[in-house]
Order: structure tokens, then sequence, then C-alpha cells
């Protein structure tokens, strides 16, 4: 998927209208991780630095109806400020008089932050009328939130539609994303190794057959994994499962059992709690535990796999990494992965959600290639090949 760059455009004098992704986590007014406004810089620095009228809009958190307090997009505009060492206008509504008059105001090399896009219920309604207002504030039109670009929303879509005519194209963050994501599917080097973990198979249950078609190895942890075991006849305990996914896992492993690989052992518990104690089987679950990590051998096994991979797709923790007793077979990928990139040259993709969670907690984020800004819209990236809100872009 080639795509117009925000750099093709000439923004010079021109308002750009760029939807980027200031979803940051708050505590009151204050900005308690300020990564996602810090990673749009580059973006939002090309338009200023090149004399564009910038324009961003983004959504926070999910107010219910209405304009809610906690969910104002103002202390972004002020952090912004800070990081650009230049004031940054922030408007108390997305559409109406005010955003008009204040662009309206705009020198070149300004910067306006409008209120949260989702006050209004248009803006994932994809209303038509909201999407135009949207769209007459600017002259340009800039996509830089990946974590959304999965969702047909005013600001994502229909914005942009309005728009035709004019020049639409996409920043930094997500021109990352498709170079990753995008050649990790399409042309990946070889072995590539797809690794799926987290509580359910359903939710991952397209990607994972996407991925059957185009990796070598499929490695299976999480809780999916027990949906897999009793698709084998094997016991499972009180583990998390899916029955209605368990005809589905069967036909996987028939069609493609040469491909998945699935624990050889398992960590078990009667609690999933930090003082747990544990115990290792290979074999069945007793009726009375619940399976809630890779064991070391399967650890052992897919280090092995990882080590041999040039290409590494990973969404999902191997297990409740959030506890302290089951959180070694994730932290153990985490290191393989790790380490692939750096002694074989893998390319390495953590697919956001909780396995982005996970190798940050480990301190490993920049000894992988690429860590996806979005949970979801990656998995979806990785199941269709394509978003449509970026189809329409240049
Ligand atoms: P997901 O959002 O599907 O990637 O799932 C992530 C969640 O799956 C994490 O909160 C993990 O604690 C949970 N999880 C992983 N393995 C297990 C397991 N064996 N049993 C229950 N929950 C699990």
């Amino acid at each position: 998927m080639k795509k117009k760059i925000v750099t093709d455009v000439d923004v010079k004098g021109k308002r750009v209208l760029m939807r980027v992704d200031f979803n940051v986590p708050l505590d009151g007014s204050t900005i308690t991780d300020d990564r996602r406004i810090a990673q749009a810089l580059p973006t939002i620095k090309s338009v200023v630095d090149r004399g564009g009228r910038l324009i961003l809009m983004s959504h926070l958190g999910r107010p219910k109806s209405g304009p809610e307090p906690k969910f104002s997009l103002k202390p972004c505009a002020e952090h912004l400020s800070k990081l650009l060492g230049k004031p940054v206008t922030f408007t108390s509504d997305c559409i109406g008089v005010e955003a008009e008059q204040a662009v309206a105001g705009m020198k070149d090399g300004d910067v306006v932050l409008l209120e949260n896009l989702r006050f209004h219920k248009e803006e994932e309604k994809n209303d038509p009328n909201f999407a135009k207002q949207l769209a007459k504030l600017g002259d340009v039109y800039v996509n830089d939130a990946f974590g959304t670009a999965h969702r047909e929303h005013a600001s994502t879509f229909g914005a942009a539609q309005a728009m035709q005519g004019k020049p639409r194209v996409i920043g930094f963050l997500i021109q990352k994303e498709l170079k990753f994501l995008g050649e990790a599917v399409s042309t990946p080097a070889r072995p590539f190794v797809a690794i799926m973990g987290g509580a359910k198979v359903s939710d991952k249950i397209a990607v994972i057959e996407n991925l059957l078609g185009k990796a070598d190895k499929l490695l299976i942890g999480g809780a999916m994994a027990y949906t897999f075991f009793l698709s084998q006849g094997k016991k499972v305990g009180r583990s998390l499962v899916e029955k209605d996914k368990v005809n589905l896992a069967k036909e996987l492993l028939a069609k493609h059992g040469a491909k998945i690989v699935l624990p050889v052992d398992t960590v078990i518990s009667n609690k999933m709690t930090d003082d747990a104690e544990t115990s290792i089987v290979e074999g069945d679950i007793p009726d009375d535990m619940e399976g809630f990590d890779i064991g070391p051998k399967t650890q052992a096994l897919y280090a092995a796999e990882i080590a041999k991979s040039k290409t590494v797709i990973w969404n999902g923790p191997m297990g409740v990494f959030e506890k302290k007793p089951f959180a070694a077979g994730t932290k153990a990928v985490a290191l393989a992965v790790a380490d692939a990139t750096a002694k074989n040259g893998a390319i390495t993709i953590i697919g956001g959600g909780d396995s982005a969670a996970a190798v940050e907690q480990m301190g490993l984020s920049e000894k992988v290639t690429h860590v996806s800004t979005g949970g979801g819209a990656s998995l979806e990236f990785l199941e269709s090949g394509h978003f449509s809100t970026l189809d329409i872009l240049d």
C-alpha cells in the first residue's frame, strides 16, 4: 500500500487538518504518560516548520453523552505547547463558530487543538454533516492516528471523503505502521513465525486464519491454547475455554497441523493471585485446576523457534502476565524476540495491546523492530491487509 505522506504536500500557508491520537491517560488534568503526544511530534513539526497552519483533532477516552470535563483535551494543548515551545490554541468545541474563528485567525506555523471529537456522538457514527463541518476547517487532510484507523469515524473517514480533490495523506506514524505490518504480511523474510496469545480464540480467529496462510509457524499461548487442547481430547480442568470454538480449533489443526505449535507443558494453580502456589503439568490439567501460563519446556521450545526466525509477529501474552507466578512465559517469549532482533537480524513486530504493555514493562521496547501503536488496529490490519480509511487517501 503506497501512500503519499505529509512531506509530499507543500503545506505553506495551508490549513492542515490532522487526525492524531492524543488518547493519553490522565490523573485529573495531569497527563501520566505523554508518549502518544511525543510520538506525533515529528509529523506535527513537519507541518509547523514548513509554515502550515495546523489544526489537530483527536478523541480522548469514552465520553458517554456529550462533553465531560474529565475527558477534555485541554491538558494536551498545554503539554503540546511546552513540547513545541510555542502557543497552542485550544477550542472548547471541535466544530462551530469558535473553532472556525480560531482557524480563520491562524498565521503560518500556528497550531490549534480542537476539543475531544467524541463529545459529539456523530463522530463515531460517521455522521456526514458533522464530517463536513470538520472538513471545512482544512485545505489538506492528514491522518496520523493508527489506533483508530480501522474505524470509519467522521474524523478518520467522513471528513477525508468530504475533502476529496484536496491533498489527503498519512503522517509518519502511520507510514511506519504500514511499512512494518504491510511488509510482514505481504513479503516477510522467512522463516516467518507468528505468536498468538491472550484470553480468547474468538477475538483473534480471523487473524490466525490469515496468518496460517502466510506464516511458517504459529506458536499458540495464553488461554486460547486450552480450546485447542480440548479439540485434541485433552482435559483442561477449570481453564478458560471457548466450547463453541472447539470444532474450529479441530479444523485448523487438521488443515494446518504442521504449522501450529501448541504448549507441551502448562503452569497450573487453583487461583489467579500474586501469592498463588503453582505446579507444572505436561498432559491433562486436573479437574480442580486452571492453566495460567506456558511451562518451562514450552518456553524453551518457543524460544528455539523464535531464534530461527527472520520475521516475528506477536500478539497476546502467553499467560496471566499481570500476576507474578504466571509472568515467566510472556517474559521468556519477549526475551527471545529481543534476542532474535539483535542476533539474527529478524524483523520483530509487537502487535500492540497487552503484548506491547508486557514488552514495555520489561524494558524491551527499544530491542524489537516495531511496537505497534494500535492493538485492535494492528490485529485488523494483519487480518485484512488494508484499511478503508487509508484506501481513500492519496
Ligand atoms: P487479549 O486481550 O485477548 O490479548 O488477552 C489478554 C489477557 O489474557 C491478559 O489480561 C491475560 O491475563 C489473559 N490471559 C492470558 N493467558 C491466560 C490464561 N491462561 N488464563 C486466563 N487469562 C489469560
